[in-house]
């Protein structure tokens, strides 16, 4: 993963990749292949599904608005990524394009918009997330896309939460403490971040949060950052809590 080449053209793609598998690109990828990229029959490509790892490919057909790629040879296995979810009150679009790409960059399983009493965005564009995160997973080397997932209003979320997956809550009203002291409180567990919306968290969500024994809460120190930095802040350090380096 240290060697990944930023410049070599990834794309994901939905078909099982097996060796001397034909894949039929979407019209959307054959613009960038021939117009983009410039590419033609006999060029190189890699291409991942999120289940069978990094191929090389060779484009084996060209046509106006399909290509076909012919997988040659696996050059890297899958591999999983850290057990996070991150859960968050969705934002404005370009902030919430940014935080989608980073969180993928970040290596998170799950993006998982929720409702919040403060949240001012009530519409979110699915497919326009599944589009920022298959983006920043092709730029990025990232083998496992995250899933996105429906939003749900926070009640629902903490009434059909799994006890076994930390929820860590991170909250501009708690104790400036060492977050990484508290992050301690996952353990082995699967975790999840929960950012709240430029508006913060109210009273009754703060305490709904604080009555379940699955969250762990955490300052970010003193200042008061954006929803956005504060999600790249706290996945970050949630990654190094949980030995993401391993
Ligand atoms: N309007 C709120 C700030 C909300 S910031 C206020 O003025 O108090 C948006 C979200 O980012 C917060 O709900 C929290 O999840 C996160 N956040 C920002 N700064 C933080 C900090 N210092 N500690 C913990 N979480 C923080």
């Amino acid at each position: 993963m240290a060697g990944h080449d930023f410049n070599a053209p990834r794309l994901y793609c939905e078909a099982p990749l097996a060796s001397g598998t034909d894949v039929i690109v979407t019209p959307e990828q054959t613009n960038y292949l021939r117009n983009v990229l410039r590419l033609g029959v006999g060029d190189e490509i890699r291409i991942f599904n999120g289940v069978d790892g990094e191929w090389r490919a060779v484009i084996s057909m060209v046509g106006k608005r399909a290509c076909t790629l012919t997988a040659a040879e696996q050059i890297r296995g899958q591999s999983g990524g850290p057990d996070v979810h991150y859960l968050f009150a969705p934002l404005k679009r370009a902030r919430l394009d940014y935080v989608v790409q980073k969180a993928t960059e970040l290596g998170v399983a799950a993006i998982r918009p929720v409702f919040t009493q403060h949240t001012v965005v009530h519409r979110v564009n699915l497919a326009r997330m599944r589009a920022n995160v298959i983006e920043a997973a092709e730029q990025c080397g990232v083998l496992r896309p995250p899933d996105v997932a429906e939003p749900a209003k926070l009640e629902m979320v903490v009434s059909a939460w799994q006890p076994e997956r930390a929820l860590v809550f991170a909250d501009e009203g708690a104790e400036i403490t060492d977050p990484l002291a508290a992050l301690a409180k996952i353990g082995g567990r699967p975790a999840a971040l929960l950012i709240g919306p430029e508006g913060g968290f109210s009273e009754a969500e703060r305490d709904l949060l604080l009555r379940q024994d699955f969250t762990v809460r955490i300052s970010l120190g003193p200042r008061i950052m954006r929803a956005d930095t504060a999600a790249v802040a706290a996945l970050a350090l949630i990654n190094v809590a949980i030995g993401d380096w391993q």
